[in-house]
């Protein structure tokens, strides 16, 4: 099969979170089993450049149409680790992705609707038919819309759809202004409730869009996929969800295995397997070099690595730090404040905390750092008040930590409980789970953590190997999407 991913980011080249992770993991997973792959993406300025190899031009006349004139763009190629990359630099004074940052301005939703436009415009133009188009988030949902209403009798009546949601809690809500630029023009028709008009305001919905005329719809975990169509976690789409429920799933996100190994990671300075667990402290001590915390090895060391912003929990994340202090453990937090006034409240938990010898908080996005805490804590905690799927726990147990989780989304679907799990045997438990949002589960599922690490390290460190031996990979979601792909392939 001929697949083309095109989102808004593919790690590392272009990475704020999980979408990143999972657009090149799953990308390199599809190529292994001998599809063809391309990816396109933005050429955002403020991009990993050291990560792509043999950037050269490729389309250097595109034409995007654009309100009632059009927009001149040069498309280049080049490889992420392996991966055909085609990156659209549209040249107008927008400057669309000229802003130091992926996310975060004012015009996102005009500058993703132009992405959106100039991807399927350089398929159409280069002449690439893929069997299928595999779009992800908001930022990619008008492409559906554009391919069934404009591209389909221009020659691309071939194409299917896949449509994968990363986030409901972004779904690009914006003025129909946007319709006309993109020349969707017939406001009235695509401005309906069943079309692309958002289910709660007078605006358009650029992830309806995405659900209403893709082939098929999955979001990133089982539970999650439950979550989004019959509770308020879907954000207001679950209507949208529950009349489209016969093209929609949950496909949970794997992690490469080959980025995530702590036997060849080379930002780990002491490799290790579950074979040779011991020299995982090797890493705690260098882990702890480096942010000068004490060298205090009875002490367990927990971390939360993430955005912070409402979606994690960042009250429980708070929370659990100080717990973890009351409780004579280390804490490392590695996070970027999603708005100003968690930016504030945590810079100023930092300058209080700044001659802690047991705790460090790193704020900003760090990929380096963040594989050697993997390799260096003992803990991960993940308080999401939603979490569509997560990632950090899956490398936390790849790295031999033992994740503390809220039971929502994604992470009740990876971590089974080490005291209470129904369904799992003891030796195929991985860590703790709590389930009310307040710092009382939470103290529940950390406190017993502790107690294990304090009161039998040895089986504190059986469930860490035994975490360790879980497999999230790529394989089993890989077959998932293979099958999924196949079968849209030759829908009608
Ligand atoms: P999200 O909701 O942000 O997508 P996930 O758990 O799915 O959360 O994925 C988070 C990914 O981003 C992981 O690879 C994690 O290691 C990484 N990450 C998050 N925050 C940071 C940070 N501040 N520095 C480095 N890596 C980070």
């Amino acid at each position: 099969m001929y697949i083309v991913q095109i989102a808004s980011e593919c790690a590392p080249v272009i990475k704020a979170g999980g979408l990143g992770d999972v657009v090149y993991g799953l990308s390199r997973e599809m190529e292994s089993r001998g599809h063809c792959v391309e990816l396109i993406l933005p050429m955002y300025d403020c991009m990993r450049y050291d990560h792509i190899w043999g950037l050269h031009d490729a389309y250097l006349n595109l034409w995007v149409p654009w309100y009632d004139s059009a927009v001149h763009c040069s498309v280049y190629c080049g490889w992420v680790h392996g991966r055909l990359c085609f990156f659209i630099q549209p040249h107008s004074q927008d400057n669309f992705f000229n802003r130091g940052r992926y996310y975060g301005e004012n015009d996102d939703q005009i500058r993703f609707a132009f992405f959106s436009r100039a991807a399927i415009e350089f398929l159409h133009a280069s002449n690439k038919r893929p069997d299928i188009i595999h779009c992800h988030d908001w930022q990619t949902g008008l492409i559906p819309v554009l391919l069934y209403e404009i591209y389909k009798w221009h020659g691309m009546a071939n194409q299917r759809i896949c449509y994968t949601i990363h986030n409901f809690g972004h779904q690009g809500v914006w003025s129909e202004q946007t319709l006309r630029a993109t020349g969707l023009n017939n406001d009235a028709y695509y401005y309906s409730p069943e079309r692309l008009r958002d289910n709660n305001h007078n605006a358009i919905n650029f992830m309806k869009g995405g659900i209403v005329y893709s082939n098929h719809v999955n979001t990133v975990s089982p539970h999650h996929a439950w979550e989004a169509r019959f509770t308020s976690v879907g954000c207001g789409l679950q209507p949208t969800l529950g009349l489209h429920h016969y093209k929609f799933s949950g496909i949970l996100n794997g992690i490469d295995y080959e980025v995530w190994n702590p036997e060849s990671d080379r930002y780990v300075p002491h490799p290790y397997s579950y074979d040779d667990f011991d020299s995982k402290s090797l890493n705690k001590k260098a882990l702890r070099e480096r942010l000068l915390l004490r060298d205090a090895p009875e002490k367990p060391l927990v971390a939360f690595i993430g955005r912070l912003d409402h979606q994690k929990g960042v009250h429980l994340v708070h929370h659990a730090m100080y717990y973890a202090l009351e409780r004579g453990a280390q804490f490392v937090l590695l996070g970027s404040a999603t708005e100003p006034g968690i930016d504030s409240w945590f810079r100023h938990e930092k300058e209080f905390l700044n001659s802690n010898p047991d705790c460090h908080i790193e704020l900003g996005f760090n990929e380096e750092l963040s594989h050697l805490i993997y390799a260096g804590a003992d803990m991960i905690v993940v308080p999401s008040n939603y979490e569509p799927c997560g990632l950090t726990q899956t490398i936390g147990l790849r790295y031999g930590m033992v994740p503390v989780v809220r039971g929502v989304g994604g992470l009740l679907n990876t971590i089974f409980d080490w005291d209470y799990d129904q369904e799992h045997p003891v030796e195929k438990r991985n860590g703790f789970v709590f389930y009310e949002n307040d710092s009382y589960a939470l103290e529940s599922a950390l406190g017993r953590a502790f107690d294990l690490y304090y009161q039998n390290p040895q089986l504190f460190r059986n469930l860490a190997i035994q975490g360790m031996q879980c497999d999230y990979s790529w394989t089993n979601p890989g077959d998932e999407y293979d099958e999924l792909y196949e079968r849209i392939r030759h829908k009608e």
